[in-house]
């Protein structure tokens, strides 16, 4: 549990769910500060290292603004995402919300949790299936014993004919999560890689075989109902120097636990980087050992002229084949949702 100081903000103290949230923190034993406005502030450290520090054990209740509630799609992952909270305490070194995030990384609990979910039935489709991402801007499990949102979520979810719910986590604490009544409505997924990944550059998180038992178990059948639909995210692939006998040895992990059938499906994601990713990270992790390069990557562009940094096309090429050639061959029945 890497949170270690809470604050509430004024506007969020009326919220119940705000309320619920701050229940649970003083219950663990950690404090809740009332601030007397809407911002936070002397959180600086003498360095930015510090400062980044200090942010990702910082937790703060509060209301989620008005842009929140326009949601925008996030292909190739779901229709739409929505947010239970910005911000997360692990400290990965190739975070994805490096670049998206402003200022220092504070958690941010949205109070406002049931206006939030309220407001997901303007995006449903009548005629099909809808799905909603909602961890685009936070590990939802990574913090769960502080808020119950995802709990929550998955409540609401269960209850709406059309509307699908996924999340995905580095973290394994799922106890609070096996005996929801989650009607099939949920997809739960599992981020894991390579140990060597893990160790070295996912600070804070879950061992791998710890997150893959947490899947294990959420996928097994109950008695009061079925498990919960599963995935694997496997991300960030990384072209190192014996990626395939490393990634092989992921692959016979993950066939040993999940030897029972489920509904089991796996979403591939290659390393990439943004200049501006690329360089809030090196600020926040100067030693750290990832490979940083430009050279043997492509440039992508996106619609908006925004670049990021690729493998090059031939290690594309070789990496996707290997990936889908193990999946095809381990995993008969699972469906590959996407490579990118
Ligand atoms: S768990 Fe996810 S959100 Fe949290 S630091 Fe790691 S990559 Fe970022």
């Amino acid at each position: 549990m890497a949170a270690r100081t809470g604050f509430i903000y004024k506007d969020a103290l009326n919220e119940p769910w705000g309320q619920q949230i701050c229940d649970r923190v003083t219950a663990l034993n950690l404090p809740v500060e009332e601030l007397s406005g809407n911002r936070l502030s002397g959180l600086r450290g003498e360095t930015e290292q510090e400062t980044y520090k200090i942010a990702k054990r910082t937790l703060a209740v509060v209301i989620a603004p008005p842009s929140q509630f326009r949601l925008s799609p996030i292909p190739p992952s779901a229709d739409w995402q929505f947010h239970l909270a910005q911000g997360c305490p692990a400290h990965c070194q190739y975070c994805y919300l490096a670049g998206s995030l402003q200022g220092p990384p504070v958690i941010r609990a949205y109070a406002n949790l049931p206006e939030i979910l309220d407001n997901l039935a303007k995006y449903e489709s009548s005629h099909q299936d809808t799905t909603f991402e909602v961890s685009c801007y936070t590990d939802p499990l990574g913090i769960e014993h502080l808020t119950g949102s995802l709990a929550e979520c998955i409540r609401y979810f269960g209850q709406r004919d059309r509307a699908q719910l996924r999340w995905v986590s580095k973290f394994a604490a799922v106890e609070s999560l096996l005996e929801l009544p989650h009607n099939g409505h949920t997809r739960c997924r599992a981020s894991v890689n390579i140990n060597l990944i893990a160790k070295t550059l996912e600070g804070g998180t879950a061992p791998v075989k710890d997150r893959l038992q947490a899947l294990r178990r959420l996928a097994l059948p109950r008695p009061e109902g079925g498990g919960y639909p599963v995935g694997l995210v496997i991300a960030p692939i990384m072209a190192i120097a014996d990626w395939r006998e490393q990634y092989e040895g992921l692959f016979a992990e993950i066939e040993t636990v999940f030897d029972f059938e489920c509904d089991l499906t796996f979403e591939l994601i290659s390393h990439r980087f943004t200049p501006k990713s690329k360089d809030v990270l090196q600020g926040w992790y100067p030693n750290s050992k990832l490979d940083w390069s430009e050279e043997n990557r492509s440039v992508k562009r996106n619609k908006f002229g925004g670049i990021k940094y690729v493998y090059e096309s031939d290690t594309m090429k070789q990496l996707r084949q290997f990936f889908e050639g193990e999946i095809a061959r381990r995993f008969r029945r699972s469906r590959l949702l996407y490579w990118t």
